[in-house]
């Protein structure tokens, strides 16, 4: 059975050696924000996430949610969690001190968001959706709905649901249905049925606040005729307070394959008065705020899953004894040394170790160029770190989701038949992360906005941007004996990069099919070449520290050796990634429907 320690030792490296937090508040005036401060929050967050959320994960999964009259229960435990989240003063954590926040800028916090999703995946997404949610209602939203409503969705006392996604509309919102019909007074009677909510209906809130996509009766056809509405599952009183009910209801929940404790609501909205949120028609626009936050928080779930089932793999590959190492017994006393003897087995460990120390410093150092795009007094500096945040969401979305499947498959692989069956618990967590490749936009639909968008949209700007900052960490690591040739490694991908770019680009000019074609690999490749960038900013930093004679040897040896490990056997994948990309749209696009089925 797993259990989860938060992995304080690896969790300060990222932050404290490799990212320096503290230098990088300071550099913005926040000296509030210190390393004590920030020692405090990992400290507390990582006891929060231990004791109070991980041991409810599992019983989320075996529990699962009940579904009566309409009312959705909540596994036990997971009230009592929410409300310590509440009353700790966690959830106020990052919001706006004006609507009750402590102001906590949102990029340390992804260490704690880890350590959360980690605890426990689907118990995380009611509270984090609502601040997706109040994100965008602070950023777009009028006043009077700010401070009607912000103040409660902030303190958590009232939850958020983004519901976009339709029974035929669901990556194409085109042509979505859901109607809005002015009353006369400003508000809207919004009608629909909307699917696959999360948290749309539940039991740890008096109330839920719903952001809804629907049409205008006057709307144009397609994505420039959808408006974003605030529809109250309950109209709040004069008073603020919960009042009637809002012809909001959940119709089912779904059955699902994992996140067994995080309801997928059918949510019907029948004449509900709803409010425009942002102008009219510019809905989608809007609601990419929530989608761009929730699309990391999904990136952060596929890391926090990871860690749990690499925590649970070097656990099990030290316990179960099974063979006899190669070069003779490890441990003659016993009837078989551990698994973690044999080399395949510290293939798959390292492997997975790689993929989540590397995947750490990616979402951390993302959180950190968020911080910068808001903090920095310096406007261009401000306007860099928005483009290289919008050109690393997809890839932290879509690969460190992508790396949740290898990570957890490699674990259940590692339990051998154990991995398996139901016991050990490990397939709870393959099964839970598979969602992440598909939910807020799936890796395909990455893909396609990290090429089209990201790259050809921005003729090839924010590529180059992303290019001279890793050259940067090149320079500056590359003077290092111990990881100069991991360094002239990644000098040479990054040349690789850009040669693959251009020829996809030329390419695309003639065809746009070549940009789907290619779209997916290239944004594999992508991901590769920023993990190399972490592992060589922790492989540098980590021989500094060795070469300073500092305490902990053996973990900066680890930061070596597993950096050589990606290096040597996962960067390497660019190869195949860069050939699939380039052999085009011409080989996919030959059958026809009817020549595909032939069998
Ligand atoms: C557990 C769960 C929770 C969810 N929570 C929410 C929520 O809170 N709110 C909400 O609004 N929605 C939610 N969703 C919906 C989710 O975001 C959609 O399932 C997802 O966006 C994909 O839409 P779809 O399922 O209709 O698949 P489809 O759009 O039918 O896609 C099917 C396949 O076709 C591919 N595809 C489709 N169009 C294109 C294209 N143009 N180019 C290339 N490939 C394409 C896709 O990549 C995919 O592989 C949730 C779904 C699940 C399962």
């Amino acid at each position: 059975m797993y259990s989860y320690r938060a992995p304080l030792r690896d969790i300060r490296f990222v932050v404290h050696d490799v990212l320096d937090f503290e230098d990088h508040y300071r550099s913005f005036g926040r000296e509030d924000l210190n390393r004590d401060l920030l020692e405090g929050i990992l400290e507390e967050g990582a006891r929060f996430a231990e004791d109070v959320l991980a041991p409810t994960n599992r019983i989320g999964d075996e529990h699962g949610l009940k579904f009566e009259d309409g009312k959705v229960s909540t596994p036990p435990g997971f009230k009592e969690a929410y409300d310590r989240y509440c009353q700790d003063g966690w959830i106020t954590m990052t919001s706006d001190p004006q609507w009750g926040g402590q102001g906590l800028p949102g990029g340390f916090s992804l260490a704690f968001g880890e350590m959360l999703c980690a605890g426990n995946m689907a118990w995380k997404m009611y509270s984090g959706l609502t601040e997706s949610a109040s994100l965008t209602l602070a950023a777009h939203g009028t006043d009077e709905l700010k401070s009607r409503y912000l103040p409660k969705m902030v303190s958590g006392e009232w939850s958020g649901t983004m519901c976009l996604t339709e029974a035929q509309a669901g990556t194409d919102l085109s042509i979505l249905r859901s109607k809005a019909e002015p009353r006369g007074d400003g508000s809207y009677a919004i009608t629909g049925t909307k699917v696959f909510i999360t948290a749309g209906e539940h039991d740890l809130t008096s109330n839920i606040i719903h952001l809804v996509l629907a049409r205008l009766p006057d709307a144009p056809p397609g994505t420039k005729g959808i408006s974003l509405f605030l529809v109250p599952k309950f109209l709040p009183d004069a008073q603020g307070n919960v009042g009637p009910a809002n012809g909001v209801s959940c119709g089912s929940i779904e059955h699902k394959m994992g996140i067994h404790a995080s309801p997928t609501c059918v949510m019907h909205f029948n004449e509900s008065v709803g409010w425009l949120v942002g102008k009219a028609n510019a809905g989608l626009a809007c609601m990419f705020t929530m989608m761009n936050h929730a699309r990391l928080g999904v990136g952060l779930q596929g890391q926090g899953v990871s860690e749990l089932a690499w925590q649970t793999s070097i656990a099990y590959a030290n316990d179960r004894l099974q063979g006899r190492a190669m070069t003779g017994a490890k441990m003659p006393g016993k009837a078989a040394d551990p698994i973690i003897v044999h080399p395949d087995v510290r293939r798959m460990l390292l492997t997975q170790k790689a993929f989540v120390e590397g995947g750490r410093v990616l979402c951390f150092l993302t959180g950190r160029e968020i911080d910068s795009s808001h903090l920095n007094p310096d406007k261009a500096a401000r306007e860099r770190s928005k483009d290289l945040v919008a050109f690393l969401t997809p890839i932290v979305k879509g690969f460190l989701t992508d790396v949740a499947m290898e990570v957890t498959s490699l674990a259940v692989q590692i339990h051998g038949g154990a991995g398996f069956i139901r016991e050990t618990g490990v397939e709870q967590l393959m099964r839970d992360a598979r969602i992440t490749p598909i939910y807020e936009g799936t890796n395909g639909i990455q893909a396609l906005d990290l090429l089209g968008r990201k790259v050809f949209g921005t003729a090839g700007k924010s590529q180059q941007m992303m290019v001279g900052r890793i050259r940067e960490a090149i320079t500056k690591f590359g003077v290092l004996p111990e990881v100069a040739p991991l360094a002239a490694d990644l000098g040479r991908r990054l040349d690789q990069w850009n040669q693959l770019t251009l020829e996809l680009g030329q390419a695309a000019m003639k065809n746009p099919e070549e940009v789907g074609a290619a779209a997916s690999d290239y944004l594999q490749f992508a991901g590769y070449i920023c993990l190399g960038w972490c592992w060589l900013a922790a492989a540098g930093v980590a021989a500094k520290k060795l070469a300073a004679g500092e305490p902990g040897a053996d973990f900066y040896k680890a930061k070596l050796v597993t950096a050589q490990h990606f290096f040597g056997r996962l960067l390497p994948r660019c190869d195949a990634h860069a050939a699939a990309a380039r052999s085009g749209a011409g080989g996919l696009m030959a059958l026809s429907a009817e020549q595909f089925a032939i069998a």
